[in-house]
């Protein structure tokens, strides 16, 4: 594999690379890969939690509105059904692609991927999952929904009492775990664990 230097741009022949070794440019001594030790595992273990708390976040009620005794509970789908509702079927899309479509569809190619590869075996078009991967992660936008709600709530706070749910944590730990479990995936080591060239 050909890798240029990030710092002075000179290029090198790059292998395969030992777990927990990193490779530096020749001449300037840059950063040119790091292959972290059970990288895979511990993209798993992240994908695995997303899955819980995707899950949670999905399954209990997001906010409760208390106005004079009157307690109306607010789940994620719950929430999209009332923009939609309300003549906003754009904004109801775009929470329902950005907040429940995309990080399903990205914890589910984590796990589709990475489980038969801890288990040593190569998954069905895995480089076509990957690719899929990239191109869902910029829709994956679970903090601007959750930023509209934090708004929304402080506005609607004077007139009714607010009670964050459960899932309201579980969606902010969601937006953390699942940002963890992108940044340590490396398709390259991947591949290199199954001793196949990309
Ligand atoms: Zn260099």
């Amino acid at each position: 594999m050909l890798v240029a230097c990030h710092d002075c741009d000179l290029l090198h022949h790059l292998g395969v690379i030992a777990e927990g070794a990193t490779a530096r440019c020749r001449r300037c001594g840059g950063l040119l890969r790091r292959r972290r030790r059970n990288g895979i595992e511990r993209t798993v273990a992240l994908a695995l939690a997303a899955a819980v708390l995707f899950a949670v976040a999905n399954a209990f009620p997001f906010l409760s509105f208390d106005m004079k005794g009157q307690v109306t509970q607010t789940t994620l789908v719950t929430g999209v059904l009332d923009l939609w509702r309300q003549d906003m079927p754009e904004i109801a899309a775009l929470v329902l692609a950005t907040s429940v479509l995309a990080p399903l569809l990205q914890i589910s190619l984590l796990l589709y991927v990475l489980l038969p590869v801890h288990a040593g075996r190569v998954p069905w078009q895995m480089a076509r999952a990957f690719r899929l991967l990239r191109h869902v992660q910029p829709w994956s936008m679970m903090e601007v929904f959750l930023v509209g709600i934090l708004v929304a709530v402080t506005k609607l706070a004077g007139m009714a009492e607010v009670v964050p749910g459960l899932s309201l944590w579980a969606f902010a730990l969601l937006i953390v775990v699942l940002a963890g479990a992108m940044s340590s995936l490396d398709p390259q080591e991947v591949w290199e664990r199954l001793g196949v060239r990309s």
